[in-house]
């Protein structure tokens, strides 16, 4: 471990955030405009996990059917996906930190791998958003089996039912945008996640970002808090 300490300078420019909100947030998208403004990497795990399903790979397979059931995976497996990148050098300059941690003892387990490099998490910025419209935003969702384009049945509806804009293929539901999974993945937010923003408000590290409103409206919000940090 030793050997990757000169890649891990902190510096000025060094920025470590992590992004916390309930599922349906607009975390995602609000970390991909970070990666832009700041030209700092996105660690999501939720994309790490889909990408081995995606590859058939031995994780992947094992995960499948409590991503879809709208659980938790394991600590040990997200722990080891952020200490992979952490050891390669790919958080140098900072990192934002989207879906992870997600209990107390990933944001434990974090804090003690940045340590051995010197580093330490700056800002969790919340993204607050309520119950009633995180159901809103995932149950209504879809997305073209095809091209991967999204809709949404209220706020962005295909002109024909259930059928992509773009390419005619049939738009699909997500398994874990069922409205029993996202009541499993709220659940989950509420008993795990909420005591990670107690853990990091300890520290004085917790932002609360209005989640509600335009995207750039509250990508502003954002760069706001982050840039008075
Ligand atoms: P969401 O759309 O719910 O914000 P993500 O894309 O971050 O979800 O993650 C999708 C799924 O991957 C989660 O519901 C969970 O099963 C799994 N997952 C992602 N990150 C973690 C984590 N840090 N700890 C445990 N499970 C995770
Ligand atoms: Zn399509």
């Amino acid at each position: 471990m030793g050997e990757n300490v000169p890649q891990l300078v902190a510096s000025e420019r060094d920025r470590l955030l992590v992004l916390i909100g309930p599922p349906g947030a607009g975390k995602g998208t609000q970390a991909r405009g970070l990666v832009e403004h700041y030209g700092i990497p996105q660690l999501a795990t939720g994309d790490m996990l889909r990408a081995a399903r995606s590859a058939g790979t031995e994780l992947g397979n094992r995960v499948a059917s409590v991503m879809d059931a709208g659980g938790l995976v394991s600590d040990e497996i997200v722990i080891d996906l952020i200490r992979e990148k952490l050891e390669n050098g790919t958080a140098a300059k900072g990192a934002i930190f989207d879906g992870f941690p997600r209990t107390v003892p990933q944001a434990i387990a974090l804090d003690d791998m940045l340590a051995r490099f010197g580093r330490s998490i700056r800002l969790a910025v919340m993204v607050e958003v309520s119950d009633d419209e995180v159901v809103r935003r995932t149950v209504g969702r879809r997305s073209c089996g095809d091209c991967q384009r999204t809709f949404h049945i209220e706020f962005a509806p295909p002109t024909l039912d259930a059928v992509c804009d773009g390419c005619s293929g049939v738009l699909v539901q997500r398994p874990d945008d069922a409205e029993a999974n996202v009541r499993a993945r709220l659940a989950a937010y509420h008993r795990d996640t909420e005591p990670v923003i107690n853990y990091y408000e300890d520290r004085g590290l917790v932002r609360r970002i209005e989640g509600v409103g335009g995207q750039n409206q509250i990508s502003d919000r954002i760069h706001e808090v982050i840039d008075r940090a």
